[in-house]
């Protein structure tokens, strides 16, 4: 794959010459907290930050998006007609995002455009997007990418790898895409055959860095109602406050709720992201709940990632080490524990 060397010098100045092509969103601090934003005039990613608190998947997968409009006057013709409302899907480019939450992509890909049924929003958005990934020389503590299928400089997902050396930005270009994305740039694409080794050997030096790890090669061998009817699951979901925190900082989290949301006489129906950590997330119109207690979420959660989603895609786990749940949620429930659980169960 060809590499060039892009000058930092020459990043600011490139990245504006992008912009009159691509929206742009990169990491910007926000109220002392980093997230992925559409980056307005004279705005640069920071690519020092380790990792972010919230993915970027709003940016393929808004946190709540309108579908739909509708009126109930009875006096418009078009009364009760359910009308799709305009989206933007002209060409993107994400800036700096974290190879662990590029790979999260195509795990939730498996969800949204699957043989049997397909997302439009999510396809289309997903399409119109570049991922020019950042690889991590540094990584945090609580990351485990290389034991979740991932690693720190994991290309799978990513159309473009920067990395980091001394004044220069190390980009390989992964795709087609990747290489449109910096033809429009006006970098010199000139190949720097030396710089492919130089990356391998940052990648090795930064890979036996992550020390965090999960087990998870028993986990498609073990029965189904074994796990779930062990008798750890108590004790793990002890503490939890069905916070929904672990769902929602996730990459590879899905789930959504759609709702219909009426004044007056007009309406929007909105598709919002759901978390299998809330009572309501089940509430069945009978007043039945399938899962009414916390224990019974909290296993939930942990069954899909590692269990359900292993045994119908037999792709690995539904996760890609970001340690993000670890680090966020506030009882300290850690994942690395529960797979190590689950990995290990016998009956
Ligand atoms: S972040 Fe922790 S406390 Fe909150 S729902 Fe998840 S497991 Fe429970
Ligand atoms: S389950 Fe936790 S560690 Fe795995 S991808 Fe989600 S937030 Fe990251």
């Amino acid at each position: 794959m060809k590499v060039i060397k892009i000058d930092k010098k020459d990043w600011a100045k490139g990245l504006e010459r992008l912009s009159k092509t691509f929206q742009l969103f990169g990491p910007i601090e926000q109220d002392a907290f980093f997230v992925f934003k559409a980056m307005e005039d004279g705005d640069l990613p920071d690519l020092d930050v380790q990792n972010t608190r919230l993915s970027p998947r709003s940016i393929i997968y808004p946190q709540s998006e309108k579908m739909f409009e509708y009126t109930l006057d009875e006096n418009q013709e078009d009364h009760h007609v359910l009308k799709e409302i305009d989206k933007d899907y002209s060409s993107r480019a994400i800036i700096g995002i974290r190879p662990c939450d590029a790979k999260a992509f195509l795990l939730v890909k498996r969800n949204f455009d699957a043989p049997e049924y397909k997302d439009p929003y999510w396809i289309k958005s997903y399409e119109a997007t570049t991922l020019v990934g950042h690889a991590c020389n540094v990584p945090c503590s609580s990351c485990f990418c290389t034991t979740a299928d991932c690693g720190p400089f994991h290309e799978e997902g990513l159309d473009i790898l920067l990395v980091d050396v001394d004044d220069t930005y190390l980009a390989k270009i992964i795709t087609e895409k990747g290489e449109r994305l910096l033809a429009a740039a006006g970098w010199d694409t000139k190949a720097d055959t030396a710089s492919n080794d130089r990356i391998e050997n940052m990648k090795e030096a930064t890979e036996v860095k992550i020390t965090s790890r999960v087990s998870t090669d028993q986990l498609k061998d073990k029965s189904t109602t074994d796990l779930f009817e062990a008798s750890f699951w108590e004790d793990v979901a002890f503490a939890c406050i069905n916070c929904g925190t672990c769902t929602y900082v996730c990459p590879t989290c899905w789930c959504f709720d759609i709702q219909d949301e009426t004044h007056g006489l007009s309406g929007i129906r909105m598709r919002n992201w759901d978390s299998c950590m809330y009572p309501l997330f089940t509430f069945h119109g009978s007043g039945h709940n399938p899962r009414d207690t916390k224990t019974q979420r909290v296993r939930q959660r942990f069954m899909h990632k590692l269990k359900y989603y292993v045994d119908k895609y037999d792709n690995g786990i539904q996760c890609v080490g970001c340690g993000r749940c670890v680090r966020f949620c506030p009882v300290n429930i850690d994942i690395r524990r529960v797979c190590d659980l689950m990995n290990s169960f016998e009956l």
